[in-house]
């Protein structure tokens, strides 16, 4: 464990330097994520919002009180999951994260999850859906787990919009109770054919 919480520091460390897209300029702060080493559970939002860049940790404004909620409901605190985001700067103007900074940041997420090794993946919207999943719109798949290698992904809908859309917060809260099922391998998951794996995301393949 020791180990892993030095990987994981150096990694940060790597992160917060840098350079690698444009996103660093107009952000305060790197998020790289936080949580426990021992995370059975990786939760992968978009982005750092406003909170998030200025504090340096991930889902801390009001999609994270809900995102706390919604774990606490199935008797996880955030201390004991993993949590992170696609790219780890703040993207301006609260837009999404471009094809070409996603790309950019995606080795420090593979390497992530292979330093934490969980066994199920959550990733909250499309943009973290598109990571594992391609071609498949979040709102079809939301709920269903997925086996992608040795790992289960749950794809499910980001908080922020189930704060923007009851309708989206009743299908997140239903969602949320199919993770400790899936975790304990309640729910068959679905297998994915990996079509067109690329270098990066071999490594989530094995
Ligand atoms: N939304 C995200 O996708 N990530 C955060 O860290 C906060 C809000």
């Amino acid at each position: 464990m020791k180990e892993k919480k030095e990987l994981l520091a150096q990694l940060d460390k790597v992160v917060k330097g840098c350079r690698n897209c444009r996103l660093w300029r107009t952000a305060t702060n790197a998020v790289p994520g936080e949580g426990s080493v021992k995370a059975t559970v990786m939760i992968i939002g978009e982005a750092p919002g406003f909170h998030e860049d200025k504090l340096a940790r991930p889902f801390v404004g009001r999609a994270g009180v809900l995102l706390e909620e919604l774990l606490a409901k199935v008797g996880l605190r955030r201390e004991e999951v993993y949590i992170t985001n696609v790219v780890k700067h703040r993207p301006p103007d609260n837009r999404g994260p471009n094809k070409d900074e996603i790309r950019a940041c995606l080795p420090y997420l593979l390497r992530q999850i292979q330093i934490i090794n969980p066994k199920i993946i959550v990733p909250l919207g499309r943009f973290a859906l598109e990571v594992f999943i391609k071609d498949q719109p979040i709102s079809k798949i939301h709920g269903q787990p997925f086996k992608v290698g040795e790992r289960i992904v749950l794809p499910l809908y980001h908080p922020a919009a189930a704060l923007r859309s009851s309708l989206v917060l009743q299908d997140l809260k239903q969602d949320f109770t199919r993770l400790p099922k899936a975790l304990a391998g309640e729910i068959r998951p679905q297998v994915l054919e990996v079509k067109n794996k690329d270098e990066n995301q071999l490594q989530l393949f094995k």
